[in-house]
Formats: structure tokens, C-alpha cells, sequence
């Protein structure tokens, strides 16, 4: 164990190495088993560390802890739908937030004791005891805020994600004046306590900060929503590096600065993609106040569309030359990914040239639709990227949209009303004929009508997303009927 005491900064520099490596890992399927697996290490060489670096560990305290976390961990891993991933990532990030509180409220606290006890008590009980500094006092004060920010804006996504009543969208000319008063009035009272420790000027910041974690995020539109839970993983990150400082831990430091910068350029990517800036998304409110979630209810104004059985569909697939698949959330939603790989194999046995083009936020997650594939064992070469394969479309003789519709929308090209017009979109609508895998003619995530079902060459398929691939593989195969 003195050992490991020794040596404890040197193990924390291994770890922080694993967790740099965990994320050049994480960034190409091929690498990513590989990525999780530093990471795993690293994570146990770190919580390892620190226990045995800790004062006085009260270990049955922190053995609790752990299992308790493990079990709740491992039940929820266990039965998580993919489809509920967005959600609960959104709960996780909104735990570093709380945790930062706490930490600092504990720090704050535990101060104060010693201070009342006075230095000559402590001295005589051999404690050494320094008054907290102001840069000790500047770290608490800034992780304690941003990580209520964290907490409650956190638990806000995770309400509008999971589509609950509690977690509704705000808007009006109200909004911004009342952010404003309630940031102004938090960053007020933490100077305050900055400069003179004063506990009801903590305590009102703290407060304040909570209350502006719900206020900054109620407003954003749910187009918006994958943005802000990246964002919020961003600052979990710069929150666990404030709790690093306020324990004096240089990993918590390392690993908090890591998800934090990962977390903005993540963001930053994310914007690019929907052609949104930062400080629109963050201050703008709702995007043009129409793109809040539907749940997949709206039906629209009565307009003419083509539909088709999956038979068709199967027939013209196996006479093309070449088809591309792009899925959206109705193929994570039907659980559909392998019956979607049995059928690009059956007709790549055909002779049919088969890609897959993923939009960056296609489904409820970043990355979710790579995950899914990857998990249905779709070889990564034939996985594009939207730059990769938009310029191909006009040459492709089918697109087969399965369970997408804004990723899809030309509205976001042509129309310069719509609430996403300017957001980059897989250009499925310039190929020669588009089939639909849709349950009806709902709107998507943003609640918005799509042109390209009623285009002309486009065939609309109803039914579940996981039943109507299997329809058509079934039907190209000769077993259908
Ligand atoms: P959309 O939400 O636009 O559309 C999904 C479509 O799938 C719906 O129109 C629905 O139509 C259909 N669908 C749902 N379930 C099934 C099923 N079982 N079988 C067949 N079809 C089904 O999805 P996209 O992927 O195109 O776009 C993603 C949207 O989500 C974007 O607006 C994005 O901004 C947003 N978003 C993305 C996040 C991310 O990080 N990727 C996070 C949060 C939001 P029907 O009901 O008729 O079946």
C-alpha cells in the first residue's frame, strides 16, 4: 500500500495516458473495442489509486458507494433500451453535476469546522491546518455552479428526451431577461462568497445556479436537443475537473479536462452538421419555435403520396445495380439493424452494390446509427459518412430510407421557411427511385411535414421498420409467399 502512496502520481500519469488513448480508440470502429478496454483500465487504476492515496478512507463508506453505483450500474446497462440511450446518458452527465455540488459543499463545510475549532485546537490535536486560499475559494465556487448548471439542465434533457410532461419547452419574451437576472444575480452572489466566504451568499449561488440550469435549457427546440446533451457531456467534464482541484487529484483533473474538450468539439462538430451556431442553439431558444419534439404524432394536410408492398420494393431492389440504405431512429426504434444486414448480404449475393449513409445526427444519439450497424456486424467499409456519399445519390438507381425522416428532409434545402432549412441532409431525394420504410405518415423528431414523401419517385412501405425488412428480404429470396 505505501507503495502505491509512493508512487501515486506516477500511476495517475498512467492512467491519464490510457484515457488519451481510450479516446484515439473511440474515435474508428475498428479501434473502438480496444478504446473501451483502456478506458476500463485506466478507470480501475484510478479509483484504485485514490483509495489507497485517501488520509482516512472510511472504506466501508466507499465500498458501499461502489456497489451500490455497481448494481444500480449493471441493472440499468442491462435493461437500457438502445432506444432510451439519449435519456439516460442525459442522467448520467446530470450525476458529475450533483456530485460536483456535493463535493463542494462538503469542502466548504468541512472548512468552516476547522475553522471554528480554531488553529491552536488543531494544532494540539496535530492537525495541520492552512486556511482555505482564494484560488481554493475560486475553484470551489466555479465547480459548485457549473455543476448545478450540470444538474439541473441535465435533468431537464433527460425529462424532454424520455417525452415527460414535467420537462415542457418555454418560450416567450420573458426568457431571456429572466435568464439573464438569474445569471446575473448567481455570478453576484458567488463573487461575493468569493471575496468574503460569506455561507448565505454560497448557499443563494448555489440555488441560483440550479435555477438557471432549468431556465438556459427549457427553451431550447428539440432539434436542438442533441447539441445540448453533447454540450452538457462537455461540462460534466469541466465539473469533474473542478472537483479534481477541490480534492487536489490530478487524475480527476486529467479525465474531467479530457470529456470536457472532447465534449466541445463534439459539439462543435455537431453544430457544423446542422448548420448551427453555438450561441444560437444556447441563446436562441427553440429553433424558429416549431422544432419541438412530436412523439410521431402530427399527421399532416392531406397530400398525394405513392405507397407500395414490400414485395415491390424487394423486386426493384434485386434489378438494381446499386442501392444505398440510410437509417434514421425508426430503425433503432424497431430494432431492425439485423434484419437490415440480412438484407444488404442478400443483395450483395445478388450482385447489388449495398452502402449504408449515416447522418451525423440520424437516430437520438451522436453516433447511434454507427453503433447500431456495428452491432449487426456491417462491415465498416460500406458505411459512409454524409460528405462522403451525397455526391453519389443522383447515380444511385435506389435509396431505401428505413425509419428517417429529418436527416432526409429537402426542406432544409429548398426552403428557406422552414424551421431546419440550412442543416446539411443525406440528399436521398436526388436519387432515381426512393422507398420509405415508415409505420405512417407522422412527422420525425422536428415535427416537420417531408416533401421528399410525396415526391414523385418516391414509394412509401407502412408497417415496422424490423417486418418490412424481413418482408423484403423474405420476397427476394422466393420464401415470401
Ligand atoms: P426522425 O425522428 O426525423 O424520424 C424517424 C421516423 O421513424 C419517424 O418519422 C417515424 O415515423 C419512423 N419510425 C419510428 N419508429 C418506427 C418503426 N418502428 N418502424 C418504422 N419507422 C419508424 O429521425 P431521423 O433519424 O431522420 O432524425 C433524427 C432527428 O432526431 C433529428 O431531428 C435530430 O436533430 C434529432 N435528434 C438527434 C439526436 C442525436 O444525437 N442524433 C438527439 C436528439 C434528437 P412513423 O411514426 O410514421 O413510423
Amino acid at each position: 500500500m505505501e507503495f502505491i502512496r509512493e508512487y501515486a502520481d506516477w500511476f495517475y500519469l498512467i492512467g491519464a495516458v490510457l484515457f488519451i488513448l481510450t479516446l484515439r480508440g473511440l474515435s474508428g470502429p475498428k479501434t473502438a473495442i480496444a478504446g473501451n478496454r483502456y478506458g476500463m483500465i485506466a478507470m480501475a487504476i484510478a479509483v484504485l489509486t485514490t483509495f489507497f492515496v485517501a488520509d482516512n478512507p472510511v472504506v466501508w463508506m466507499i465500498v458501499g458507494a461502489m456497489v451500490l453505483g455497481a448494481i444500480v450500474g449493471i441493472a440499468r446497462a442491462r435493461t437500457v433500451p438502445m432506444t432510451q440511450m439519449p435519456e439516460t446518458v442525459a442522467l448520467m452527465h446530470s450525476l458529475v453535476g450533483l456530485a460536483a455540488v456535493l463535493i463542494a459543499i462538503a469542502a466548504i463545510i468541512h472548512n468552516n469546522k476547522l475553522v471554528e475549532l480554531g488553529p491552536d485546537l488543531l494544532a494540539a490535536n496535530g492537525i495541520n491546518f492552512h486556511e482555505m486560499s482564494k484560488v481554493h475559494l475560486f475553484e470551489l465556487f466555479v465547480g459548485c455552479f457549473v455543476g448545478a448548471i450540470t444538474f439541473t439542465a441535465s435533468v431537464f434533457a433527460y425529462g424532454k428526451l424520455a417525452a415527460k410532461k414535467w420537462a415542457k419547452t418555454i418560450s416567450g419574451a420573458w426568457v431571456k431577461p429572466v435568464q439573464a437576472l438569474i445569471f446575473i444575480a448567481m455570478l453576484g452572489f458567488g463573487i461575493h462568497f468569493f471575496l468574503t466566504g460569506n455561507m448565505i451568499s454560497f448557499w443563494a449561488m448555489t440555488g441560483l445556479a440550479l435555477a438557471f440550469g432549468w431556465v438556459w435549457i427549457a427553451p431550447v427546440g428539440g432539434g436542438d436537443m442533441p447539441v445540448v446533451v453533447s454540450l452538457l457531456n462537455s461540462f460534466s467534464g469541466w465539473a469533474a475537473a473542478g472537483i479534481g482541484f477541490t480534492l487536489e487529484n490530478n487524475m480527476l483533473i486529467v479525465a474531467g479536462s479530457l470529456v470536457g474538450s472532447s465534449g466541445a468539439i463534439l459539439s462543435y462538430i455537431m453544430c457544423k452538421a446542422m448548420n448551427r451556431s453555438i450561441i444560437n442553439v444556447l441563446f436562441g431558444g427553440a429553433m424558429g419555435g416549431a422544432a419541438a419534439p412530436t412523439a410521431g404524432a402530427g399527421e399532416q394536410v392531406q397530400r398525394n403520396y405513392r405507397s407500395g408492398s414490400a414485395d415491390d420494393a424487394g423486386f426493384l431492389m434485386s434489378n438494381a445495380d446499386s442501392v444505398v440504405i440510410v437509417p434514421g431512429y425508426g430503425m433503432a426504434q424497431g430494432r431492425a439493424q439485423n434484419a437490415v444486414k440480412e438484407l444488404a448480404n442478400l443483395l450483395k449475393e445478388q450482385g447489388v452494390t449495398v452502402r449504408f449513409a449515416i447522418h451525423p445526427v440520424a437516430g437520438r444519439m451522436p453516433g447511434h446509427m454507427n453503433v447500431l450497424l456495428a452491432e449487426a456486424d456491417v462491415p465498416y467499409e460500406d458505411i459512409l459518412e454524409m460528405d462522403e456519399i451525397n455526391s453519389d445519390f443522383p447515380a444511385t438507381d435506389v435509396v431505401l430510407v428505413i425509419g428517417a425522416n429529418d436527416v432526409v428532409n429537402p426542406a432544409a434545402k429548398d426552403d428557406p421557411n422552414s424551421p431546419i432549412y440550412g442543416m446539411p441532409i443525406l440528399e436521398a431525394h436526388k436519387a432515381r427511385t426512393i422507398m420509405v420504410i415508415k409505420r405512417s405518415m407522422a412527422t420525425g423528431y422536428a415535427g416537420l411535414d417531408n416533401d421528399l414523401f410525396y415526391n414523385d419517385k418516391t414509394m412509401m412501405i407502412f408497417g415496422d421498420a424490423k417486418k418490412v425488412v424481413e418482408d423484403m428480404t423474405k420476397s427476394i429470396n422466393g420464401t415470401g409467399h
